[in-house]
């Protein structure tokens, strides 16, 4: 039997958890901190920070118009395959599901790519489960070059790589790395990920940082909440943002905030999220960390995504689907990776926006400075 894995004390967040119970007086010091860290997010996720949800919503407000405007970026997925050798307990996609396990031949993926080019999307973020026979890393490399010929920023939620392999990405084009770590308590995390590869908690952990190194721009963290205490989440995650911020200033990062969805397996939330705890989560991280662009999928409601935007949330996707091939056929209810909620066309959910105020963009990166980046690399 494998011992559970140990989690790194830069990473630990009991110091702030489990004390004494945080005080309105604190709750009010984090809202007026200048530099915020661990102990001012664990006070306004705290019961005593239930009567300034307001508060916090105003502030989160604040802080996203200050630092990106009154604009939403926006950004689409794309499953290049679906074959898995992981047993993660939560997902519709792990080995022992019945799914029909395919992956996109490269003029599949063009077609794929079209399509998002047509909804109008220039960011586009290119998803596989575990490296297989069938999906590996020559195959993502390839698709990435596809990709980078026609979108300016590609991004990859894929399996943990080797600095070389990144480095391979960052060349042919991928400026963007996702990865969460899922839940940073190790003893859920060793539970819930039965077998596979990614039952290796420290080498997930290390991953991003051997991206940033190898020169990906733009690392993507997230817990997937409803698999641990969501607190204790939050603060791992916070820590594990500020580890890389601090060893890898260059490039940056991006957070998200997914729920477990209901997907095939019905595995179902041991910690459940309900959506007045998300929205407190997304403005409490705002306040600590007011200028890192902060994700909403089409997970959520339509009213619960158009809240939300522009209130702590910067980045989101529209007219989403999670299945192989998904753009280009109709999108069978059970074969995604988890349920879609927010099944709005693009248009729709722009028209949603400008109502609000919000202008969405669909191009905020250029790929002139990648190209001119790989020419210094290179
Ligand atoms: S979450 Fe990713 S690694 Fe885990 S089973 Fe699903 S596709 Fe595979």
């Amino acid at each position: 039997m494998t011992p559970e894995p140990r989690m790194p004390a830069w990473l630990d967040p009991s110091p702030w958890l489990g004390g004494r119970e945080a005080t309105s007086a604190d709750v009010e010091r984090a809202l007026g901190c200048d530099a915020p860290g661990p102990r001012e997010l664990a006070a306004l996720l705290s019961p005593a920070a239930n009567p300034f949800v307001e508060n916090m919503a105003q502030r989160a407000r604040a802080l996203t118009q200050r630092h990106f405007g009154r604009t939403i970026s926006m950004y689409a997925p794309l499953y290049l395959a679906n074959f898995c050798t992981n047993g993660c307990a939560y997902c519709g996609f792990a080995s022992d599901r019945v799914q029909p396990r395919r992956r996109l031949e490269l003029p599949e993926a063009e077609e794929e790519l079209a399509k998002l080019k047509e909804m109008g999307f220039d960011e586009v973020l290119l998803l596989t489960g575990e490296r297989t026979s069938h999906a590996g890393f020559d195959y993502l490399l390839e698709c990435v070059s596809l990709a980078a010929r026609q979108f300016h920023a590609v991004g990859v939620e894929a399996f943990p790589m080797t600095a070389r392999e990144y480095a391979l990405l960052a060349e042919a084009g991928c400026s963007g790395v996702t990865l969460y770590q899922e839940t940073y308590d190790p003893r859920q995390y060793d539970q819930l990920h039965r077998w596979g590869p990614k039952k290796d908690y420290l080498d997930r952990l290390a991953a991003p940082s051997r991206a940033m190194e190898a020169g990906i721009r733009t690392v993507g963290l997230g817990v997937l909440l409803g698999l641990s205490d969501p607190s204790f989440d939050a603060l791992c995650l916070l820590r594990h943002a500020a580890h890389l911020q601090r060893n890898h200033w260059k490039s940056g990062i991006t957070l998200s905030f997914p729920r477990l969805r209901p997907q095939s397996g019905n595995f179902s939330a041991t910690f459940p999220v309900d959506e007045a705890w998300l929205a407190r989560l997304v403005f409490a991280v705002r306040i600590v960390l007011p200028d890192v662009p902060l994700l909403l999928s089409t997970r959520e409601r339509p009213e619960f995504r158009d809240g939300m935007a522009g209130l702590g949330i910067s980045k989101m996707s529209a007219g989403s689907r999670t299945s192989v091939g998904g753009y280009g056929e109709a999108e069978p209810a059970t074969e995604g990776q988890f349920e879609v909620s927010d099944r709005r066309g693009v248009p729709e959910f722009c028209s949603m926006l400008r109502n609000r105020g919000l202008e969405p963009v669909f191009k905020n990166w250029d790929s002139v400075f990648r190209d001119e980046e790989g020419d210094r690399h290179g």
